[in-house]
């Protein structure tokens, strides 16, 4: 074990994607004199040295570490295992999004790879039961980290207080989806260097350029910058249920009722064959405005 002033040209490591995060860390770091605490084990200097680098501004933040467009090359088309792994070597201090649907598969993959993951929802306090049902069902199947979001009660209560329950039905989702959705998401983003979405292509048209990993432009600050791993990128709704069946993965009640995508009560419907998916949410708005604010760069590509 590397002791108190040791620097880290002293360290040796052979194979696998990490060793290369370490071997840059050792040329950006020569010579300089390293806490004992970031030693502990590769992963971790890893993340002590991506936590501490600062981008020069937005339009900056490559990350020394690795090549993003080299990355975005390998992990084209690959399988979502195979992009899980990738992700879980190269960040320590990342976690899963789980929407309470389909994305289940993510969580079921991820936790057998990493037990004890970290995993997050998003609780807007407008579910359906069966959704909360399936989020403890999930909790209680897997060994995961589970975290239950909530909204910043303040600005609920006030936007309630002003516009009352429905507010969306008059003046769009935005404003509700801000406070319910994207507040809590924004404020446990901030806390890592990346997260892992169960976004696919074939969702919705503002997903159709979806990359399997990216910067996140919606969420990376200068203070901070976030990566976003999307492994089910390539993968169609059939593949999901295949998977599902195939490794009797729970899943929410409400898609045994005619709900495809699912989200708050109020703003998800069923949708009849052969209907897109997304057109059971926010149906009273443009199609190409059916991001909640959680995948908001997906809205700014391709214009
Ligand atoms: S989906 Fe509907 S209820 Fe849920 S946060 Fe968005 S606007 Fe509000």
């Amino acid at each position: 074990m590397p002791q108190i002033g040791d620097s880290l040209p002293m360290l040796r490591f052979h194979q696998t994607p990490s060793v290369l995060c370490l071997k840059s860390v050792g040329i950006i770091c020569e010579g300089k004199k390293i806490r004992f605490g970031e030693f502990e084990f590769a992963s971790s200097l890893y993340f002590s040295y991506s936590r501490s680098f600062k981008p020069k501004s937005l339009d900056d933040m490559s990350n020394p570490l690795f090549d993003l467009e080299t990355l975005k090359a390998e992990l084209a088309g690959q399988n979502p295992r195979a992009i899980l792994k990738a992700a879980l070597e190269y960040f320590h201090n990342l976690a899963v999004s789980f929407s309470g649907a389909e994305d289940v598969v993510l969580v079921d993959m991820a936790s057998r790879l990493k037990p004890g993951i970290s995993v997050f929802c998003l609780d807007t306090g407008r579910l359906h039961p069966e959704t909360y049902r399936f989020i403890e069902k999930v909790r209680e199947r897997y060994d995961i980290n589970l975290e239950v979001l909530n909204p910043a009660y303040q600005e609920l209560e006030s936007l309630v207080k002003e516009k009352g329950l429905f507010s969306f039905h008059g003046d769009g989702h935005t404003e509700c989806c801000g406070i319910r959705k994207v507040g809590p998401l924004r404020r446990r983003l901030a806390t890592l260097d990346a997260w892992i979405t169960g976004q696919r292509r074939d969702q919705n048209p503002t997903r159709l350029e979806l990359d399997e990993v990216g910067l996140d432009s919606a969420f990376s600050t200068p203070e901070n910058v976030l990566y976003k791993f999307n492994p089910l990128a390539k993968w169609t709704s059939a593949q999901v249920w295949d998977y599902i069946e195939a490794y009797d993965v729970p899943y929410n009640e409400l898609h045994r009722k005619g709900f495809v995508s699912i989200g708050c009560e109020p703003c998800t419907r069923p949708i009849l064959p052969n209907q897109h998916e997304r057109s059971g949410r926010w149906w009273w708005e443009d199609a190409a405005k059916k991001e909640c604010g959680l995948h908001a760069g997906n809205l700014h590509k391709g214009k």
